[in-house]
């Protein structure tokens, strides 16, 4: 008779929770995960997955603008967005249902209800005691609004997959990548489109001159982008809702969308009865093994804060999954993760900011080429491509490239490759380009800014 009912116990079936699962029981670990909602987590219904398919939805705007500069002429357009939230959720069901066969074809068993930790080795599981040698948390994330005055009449981007109708008027709170996206995603299925950031400039942690270029594209593209503009109260007012701003002024909006941040979800699941450390976010702490304060309890993804995005987690559960039942200690790579936003136009981004590579590496070169698109000298759009790679210059290696133009995200995972591999400068200037494409000119920049 086993000491424990399972070797590991895994809350939460998202982006991490799933992997560390299903590598666990491949690896020969007896598993069980729970899922209080729909499986796949945050990426799958309310992330990354369907915002990419409204940002798809977005871009047609640009391509029909842009057919007619190629002689095609288009009849009278219209969108649906109702059509478009019925096909997004039959695609969101089709995928929960792949997580489920994804877990049962491993050899986990899937409890579909809430799951408490009791203590380092119990958990009360939909009233159930479960126990097992290892617990692992992986509840991801949750948005965070502040205590605004009428805040209940704004959204979160947890809702904001669902909304009824398409708004006249919205205004987005917020500067990080998701309210930067929903700003382009909006604007672009013909909302008039307000973003608000309290904060000088959006996108904190980009590169600077990333953050500049994006912000006069959205803004030469109609978005309405406030900085410095914090939000002092909301209220409902005859046909719409008002939002008042520090300054005094008065923006009115049919509705309201605050991306504000997110918070680990790890409040309330028993961790701290457990003795398990968290930070003043609420992250789990953990060690470079994704340990917790207590040994037996692990943590991964959204729920420790470190970088938040799918892959990450993903890649934090595989290497738990390793360090217990493949004999090898496996800390995650948090180096060289590249992101991307899907923005109109879309960032593309590996390795650190100027400022911080300047921090971090003394001496750099920095290469810059902004240019306008070989198809746009069609379609007459005045938009232009930024193009950034930083050298460390004593070792001429390649430490970032940083990108605002079309196809930026693919463009820029090609590019981490190289740089995980420490290609240099030299080797970048040594590979040809391919003809005509936006992406030659990353290996075609010869003189340093
Ligand atoms: P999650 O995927 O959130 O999974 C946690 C799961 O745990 C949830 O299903 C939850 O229901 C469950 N759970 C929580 N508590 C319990 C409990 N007590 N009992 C049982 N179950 C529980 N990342 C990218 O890489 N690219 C993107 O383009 C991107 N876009 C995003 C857009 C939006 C709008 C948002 C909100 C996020 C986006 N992200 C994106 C971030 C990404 O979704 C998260 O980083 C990722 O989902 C984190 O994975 P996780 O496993 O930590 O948590």
């Amino acid at each position: 008779m086993a000491e424990f009912d399972y070797d590991l116990f895994v809350i939460g079936a998202g982006s991490g929770g799933v992997r560390a699962s299903r590598v666990s029981a491949a690896l020969g670990a007896r598993v069980a995960v729970a899922e209080e909602s729909a499986l796949g987590g945050t990426c799958v219904n309310r992330g990354c997955v369907p915002k990419k398919l409204f940002v798809h939805a977005a871009q047609f705007r640009d391509d029909f603008e842009d057919a007619a500069g190629f002689g095609w002429s288009l009849g009278s357009r219209s969108f649906y967005w109702s059509t478009l939230i019925a096909n997004k959720d039959r695609e969101i069901a089709r995928l929960n249902g792949i997580y489920r066969d994804l877990l049962i074809d491993a050899g986990v068993d899937l409890i579909e209800a809430h799951a408490r930790v009791q203590d380092a080795h119990t958990l009360e599981v939909g009233g159930r005691m479960i126990t097992a040698a290892h617990i692992l948390i992986a509840t991801g994330s949750e948005p965070s609004m502040p205590n605004v005055p009428g805040i209940e009449f704004a959204m979160t981007s947890d809702q904001v997959f669902q909304l009824a109708e398409l708004p006249r008027r919205i205004a987005i709170v917020g500067g990080g990548y998701i309210a930067t996206e929903f700003a382009g995603i909006f604007h672009a299925l013909g909302v008039t489109t307000t973003q608000l950031y309290r904060g000088p400039l959006f996108l904190r942690g980009f590169d600077d001159d990333v953050r500049s270029f994006l912000a006069s594209e959205m803004r030469a593209r109609g978005v309405d982008l406030r900085f410095a503009a914090d939000v002092e109260s909301i209220e409902k007012v005859a046909g719409g809702l008002r939002v008042r701003l520090a300054n005094d002024s008065v923006l009115e909006a049919d509705a309201i969308l605050y991306a504000t941040g997110r918070i680990p979800r790890t409040r309330s699941i028993g961790l701290e009865q457990a003795g398990v450390a968290l930070d003043e976010t609420g992250a789990v702490r953990v060690d470079r093994l994704s340990r917790s304060s207590v040994p037996s309890i692990w943590a991964i993804g959204d729920a420790t804060h470190r970088i938040n995005l799918t892959p990450v987690a993903i890649h934090e559960g595989i290497c738990v999954a390793k360090t217990l039942f493949a004999g090898v200690d496996t800390p995650p790579d948090h180096t060289g993760v590249p992101s991307a936003v899907f923005s109109q136009p879309p960032i593309g981004t590996v390795g650190p900011s100027e400022a911080a590579a300047r921090d971090l590496y003394g001496e750099i070169d920095v290469y810059r080429s902004t240019f306008r698109a070989l198809k746009d000298t069609l379609t007459g759009r005045e938009e232009r491509t930024l193009m950034k790679l930083i050298v460390e210059r004593a070792s001429g290696r390649v430490i970032a490239a940083h990108m605002v133009g079309a196809e930026a995200g693919e463009i820029i995972q090609g590019f981490a490759v190289a740089l995980k591999c420490g290609a240099t400068k030299a080797q970048f200037d040594a590979t040809l380009g391919i003809h005509p494409t936006s992406a030659e000119e990353f290996v075609t920049m010869r003189d340093p800014v």
